[in-house]
């Protein structure tokens, strides 16, 4: 069985129990982001059974573009959290003399499942510069041994006028290359590009509505539910109707004073540096302490910087070239600092992901900057993916549980 075969099946037995024994205690948009994952799988699969071009865009750079083009997206890294078997992938991966234990491994994973036949290889690739190296590597890596077609697209750093047009005659380009390539298959659909994002923008604004709530004490909801998208873009009618209904839920919480922290809420921290260990759930870790945990540095405004109205191609060029965790990380640096503020939280938890240019480069901008605005005591926490050898759930839950002591303790709340 491929992997999305097993995801599917996964997916329906998890539906089917939600709706032969309704469990009061779990939300109801729960269900609605299985549904999101179980449409998308089941296009993969039809997708790939019908021999159509995969492309994920570069996820965050042209992921949307691709999609309005009619490519099928391979999953960019969610098969890489979702899969039973990250272990066969990275022992794949290092018989074949790749770095899996000093970089990334989740920048490991997805292109070692297409390689071993578990996720189609992806028929166009786009490389580029972003924040994250290891990504970048992985695509020269992919475009040298396999028949993936890959595009470059080059960006400079300044968030300006002259920029913007630079990446957008890139795009141009590589929608004209991908028309060619595959005539009558690939076409880049305008209406379609203003209807994803246009879903996209819907689903930013529930999500700040819900960040809102978090700021009540105490939080309706601690943990992977305070925050993120459920697919990789928010961009579908149903991500939009997920966000919403996620927003209710949100809303009868605090009506009903529901705490998110089933022993009531103590403290509230910041997630902060990209990832989590997928391995474990660190959020329960600090549950336990009766302490709040909210994902920051979510919000990527990054259409709000310019003075006038974008057009759709535009919108996909200025995320490409956002600033946000790329660059020098300010925007990215500001929503951490701006989250914690209205949040309210007592301390950070910053997650040093193994062979994360973006984490690593911000790790002590971060510090300096939350001790400086803030005042607030930062956990520099280290980890990797999938791969425990680096720290592995005791190691990690040790240093969570000193960590929650201390800052409880400092509070005279221990
Ligand atoms: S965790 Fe960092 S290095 Fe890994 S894929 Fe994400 S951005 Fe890239």
């Amino acid at each position: 069985m491929n992997f999305y075969e097993s995801y599917v099946i996964k997916l329906q037995n998890r539906i089917k129990k939600i709706d032969e024994n309704p469990d009061p205690t779990k939300l109801r948009s729960n269900r609605i982001r299985y549904e999101i994952e179980l449409e998308m799988a089941k296009d993969q699969l039809e997708g790939w059974k019908q021999g159509k071009p995969f492309s994920d865009g570069g996820s965050l750079q042209a992921g949307i573009l691709v999609r309005a083009m009619g490519f099928i997206p391979a999953g960019g890294v969610n098969p890489a959290f979702q899969t039973n078997s990250a272990q066969k992938y990275l022992d794949q991966a290092r018989s074949k003399g790749l770095p899996v234990d000093k970089t990334c491994d989740m920048s490991m994973i997805p292109f070692t499942m297409m390689e071993m036949g578990d996720v189609p290889m992806e028929t166009v690739a786009v490389c580029d510069h972003h924040c994250c190296t290891p990504m970048m590597l992985r695509g020269i890596y992919v475009a040298h041994n396999s028949d993936t077609f890959t595009y470059f697209i080059d960006r400079s750093y300044e968030e300006d006028e002259a920029n913007l047009k630079y990446v957008v005659d890139q795009m141009k380009d590589f929608i004209r290359v991908c028309e060619e390539k595959f005539p009558g298959v690939i076409k880049y659909d305008e209406n379609r590009l203003i209807e994803l994002q246009k879903n996209e923008e819907e689903y930013r604004k529930y999500s700040r509505e819900v960040h809102k709530l978090l700021m009540h004490k105490p939080s309706p909801v601690s943990g992977r539910g305070s925050g993120g998208s459920p697919t990789f873009f928010g961009a579908t009618k149903l991500d939009v109707e997920y966000a919403k209904v996620w927003l209710e839920e949100m809303q009868e919480r605090v009506n009903k004073g529901i705490s998110g922290i089933a022993g009531g809420e103590k403290m509230r921290m910041m997630w902060s540096g990209i990832t989590n260990p997928a391995f474990m759930d660190p959020y329960k870790v600090m549950a336990k302490w009766g302490i709040a945990v909210f994902r920051g540095g979510t919000r990527w405004n990054y259409e709000d910087k310019w003075n006038r109205k974008l057009s759709p191609l535009e919108k996909v060029a200025a995320r490409a070239i956002s600033d946000h965790r790329a660059g020098r990380g300010s925007d990215y640096m500001n929503d951490i600092i701006e989250d914690a503020k209205e949040l309210g939280v007592d301390a950070i938890i910053n997650y040093n992901m193994r062979g994360c240019t973006a984490a690593l480069g911000l790790r002590r901008v971060i510090e300096e900057r939350v001790e400086k605005e803030l005042g607030i005591p930062i956990l520099q926490l280290d980890g990797a993916q999938w791969d425990m050898s680096y720290a592995d759930e005791p190691t990690i839950t040790a240093r969570l549980d000193e960590f929650a002591q201390m800052c409880l303790s400092n509070k005279g709340l221990a």
